[in-house]
């Protein structure tokens, strides 16, 4: 029999970054599959939901999850693979925190579909043709498609999560160290984060030694607003980078690339609302005499502070979406 431990991977709304961060494993992969079985992976092998079905209760050893949970489909997979798994894995920031698809919570189900079926530039839908569940083929025959969730969740909003691997993408280097951890048989507390450190990202950026110990903005400019020097730390030049309140892990691979860290590893343990915590350490190095200054500076700047602050996770956040909370969307 296979000593081998039972994987399956399982995405839901995401863009297929996080099954490409799999792939960046690469000779890795030859030395994992030694280790482990794949037992269900629907991008990459033919698996039907029914082989799930079939397998018993738990037997599954891990399984990781990645993408928000968008869709019916993705709450009744994921329910089933809970049910199948000793252990469940959200793998990457949809999964962990909504993610960038949980920016849709700034809008209803119905404002998407009729922007996305009826209003946007590049759609011709004279009779407002929206999409149906249900639509009759035959006169015998149906297909039946997933609904549309009112909101975008992150995985632990709908079953119980034993871990997180942070990232969008997560590095190959988050994946390699997560699954040594999982399975070096010596299983961090339930909850952990994996894989990454939890010190903010300045703390690994080799461009830390040039951040003054105090930074008091004046003037914030947008990155293609700006030469920046590589070789400075680039909140310093005036650019907000949220490498401050970012958990680290990710080897500051944006800013290597000339760009300021947006955060998508999440904030370090303990802290609730990333982009909260974003806010509050704004405040401390915006330097403004008034109120109105500020607010002009941010406004000019800070052209959409949601997406910029919230953008991997607003679904986690405290104020979670626009039209989240209302007491018929309970049941959604
Ligand atoms: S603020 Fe950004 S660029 Fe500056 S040290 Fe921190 S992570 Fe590096
Ligand atoms: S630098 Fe920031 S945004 Fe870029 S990969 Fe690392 S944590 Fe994510």
């Amino acid at each position: 029999m296979s000593e081998k431990v039972k994987v399956a991977l399982y995405w839901c709304a995401s863009c297929g970054g996080c099954e490409e961060a799999v792939v960046d494993l690469g000779e890795d992969l030859i030395r994992l599959s030694n280790m482990i079985d794949i037992v269900f992976w629907p991008v990459a092998v033919d698996f039907k939901r029914s082989d799930v079905e079939e397998m018993p209760d738990g037997s599954i050893d891990i399984s990781f999850i990645n993408g928000g949970i968008r869709l019916t489909e993705h709450e009744e997979m994921v329910k089933l693979l809970r049910r199948k798994s000793k252990l469940v894995v959200a793998f990457g920031s949809c999964a962990q925190t909504g993610g960038v698809p949980g920016l849709a919570n700034l809008l209803s189900r119905d404002e998407i579909l009729r922007y996305i079926y009826v209003e946007a530039p590049t759609v011709v839908n004279f009779e407002g043709s929206m999409p149906k569940e249900e639509v009759a083929v035959t006169s015998r025959h149906k297909i039946e498609l997933p609904r549309l969730l009112k909101y975008v969740k992150a995985l632990d909003q709908v079953i119980d999560v034993d871990y997180y691997i942070p990232g969008c993408a997560p590095t190959p280097e988050v994946v390699r160290r997560s699954l040594e951890i999982l399975l070096g048989g010596k299983l961090p507390p339930k909850g952990s984060v994996l894989g990454a450190s939890n010190k903010s990202l300045c703390d690994e950026c080799d461009l830390n030694k040039t951040k003054p110990e105090k930074i008091l903005l004046k003037d914030v400019k947008r990155v293609h607003e700006v030469k920046l020097d590589l070789s400075k730390c680039y909140l310093a030049q005036g650019v907000i980078c949220l490498g401050p309140v970012t958990r680290g892990g990710c080897g500051t691979l944006c800013i290597k690339g000339g760009m300021p860290c947006t955060g998508c590893s999440g904030p370090l343990d303990n802290v609730k609302d990333f982009g909260a915590r974003a806010i509050s350490y704004l405040a401390s190095i915006l330097d403004y005499e008034d109120e109105v200054q500020a607010r002009k500076v941010i406004e000019e700047y800070i052209v959409d502070p949601v997406g910029w602050l919230y953008r991997y996770s607003l679904p986690k956040s405290l104020v979670r979406g626009k039209y989240q909370g209302l007491e018929s969307d309970k049941h959604e």
